[in-house]
């Protein structure tokens, strides 16, 4: 069985960064010749260390008190940084990976005239010769994914050769329940580029006695070698849905009475996930909206999930 590690490198591969540099960044990404240090070594580290910790830190704390760099800044940077802190909905403080801002930017984000342009007649605040040259829209893309199409191949193939030939299967705990979705989704034969629900799927309808190993995480699961967000070296995950996938993992552990490492049969798996688990939601869906880390997965309004259970007995 393939070893891998899923440990946080928070501690020792985290930055504080003002949050405008984040803007300035995607000028320099776009070609532009931007008037501020260190966004040089920032791009050339972001390109070769995408998941970088990156702390918001500026001139306040989250309360709007003030720091030790509120002397440091001059209004115009003081400005900026609070109007992209409220575009991204975070505050200072908060820490997200550059994979997770950049993405969050290219959504949020699609204009800075109202950021870095002087665009009323006062002036009271430097207009920065490239806030209007469009460096920022060219630059303002997503980091390409962990894996690209040519290395998810060589791992799909790789990874459906393992599923085939074992006799003991590790599963991530919620992918469980992907599976049901997966087969309740209209197409439900053909295989999956980006992970293996049908493959599994597929193992455990010929084999119910199989035994598989729930996982808390991505730790050894048979799905997610493929996958366009899966970083083989540390074993993890680096979707943004992070933490809500977490907590399905143990949401569907509690649901139906197992605890993350034990190992059942197939068939006493998908027993208890059909006694227990009535509609995705339960799971998946989260009747508040907050941030986009805690957004409920697409496929709970979807019905798949509930049109799977008819189809995915594994008896
Ligand atoms: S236009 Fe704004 S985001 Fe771009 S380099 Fe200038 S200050 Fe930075
Ligand atoms: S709703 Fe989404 S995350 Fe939840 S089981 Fe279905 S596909 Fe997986
Ligand atoms: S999104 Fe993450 S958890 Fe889901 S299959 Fe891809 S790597 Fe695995």
């Amino acid at each position: 069985m393939r070893m891998s590690i899923e440990a946080s490198d928070f501690k020792t591969n985290r930055i504080q960064l003002e949050p405008r540099l984040l803007l300035c960044l995607n000028c320099k990404r776009g070609g532009g010749d931007v008037p501020c240090s260190g966004i040089d070594e920032l791009a050339d580290e972001i390109k070769v260390n995408p998941d970088l910790h990156i702390t918001m830190t500026g001139a306040f704390d989250e309360i709007g008190a003030r720091t030790e760099i509120f002397d440091k800044q001059t209004p115009a940077q003081r400005r900026k940084d609070l109007h992209v802190l409220q575009k991204l909905g975070l505050c200072f403080g908060d820490t997200r990976t550059a994979r997770d801002l950049l993405y969050r930017i290219s959504r949020n984000i699609d204009s800075i005239e109202e950021i870095c342009a002087a665009s009323n007649p006062y002036r009271v605040l430097d207009e920065c010769p490239l806030a209007l040259k469009g460096f920022f829209i060219e630059g303002n893309k997503p980091l390409p994914p962990a894996q690209l199409p040519g290395t998810m191949k060589v791992y799909k193939i790789s990874s459906c050769k393992a599923l085939a030939e074992t006799d003991h299967v590790v599963i991530r705990a919620h992918h469980l329940l992907c599976i049901v979705c997966y087969a309740g989704r209209d197409d439900n034969t053909t295989p999956l580029a980006e992970d293996n629900l049908l493959e599994a799927w597929i193992k455990f309808r010929e084999n119910p006695d199989i035994p598989v190993t729930v996982a808390e995480g991505t730790r050894n699961c048979c799905i997610c070698p493929p996958c366009h967000s899966y970083n083989q070296e540390r074993g993890i995950c680096v979707a943004a849905c992070h933490l809500r996938d977490r907590r399905k993992d143990l949401d569907l552990c509690f649901a139906v009475g197992i605890l993350p490492g034990e190992t059942y049969s197939a068939r006493e798996l998908y027993r208890r996930i059909h006694a227990r688990i009535t509609h995705i939601g339960m799971i998946c869906g989260y009747k508040t909206g907050t941030i986009p880390e805690w957004d409920s997965c697409g496929g709970v309004e979807s019905g798949a999930f509930e049109r799977g259970l008819e189809v995915c007995r594994i008896e």
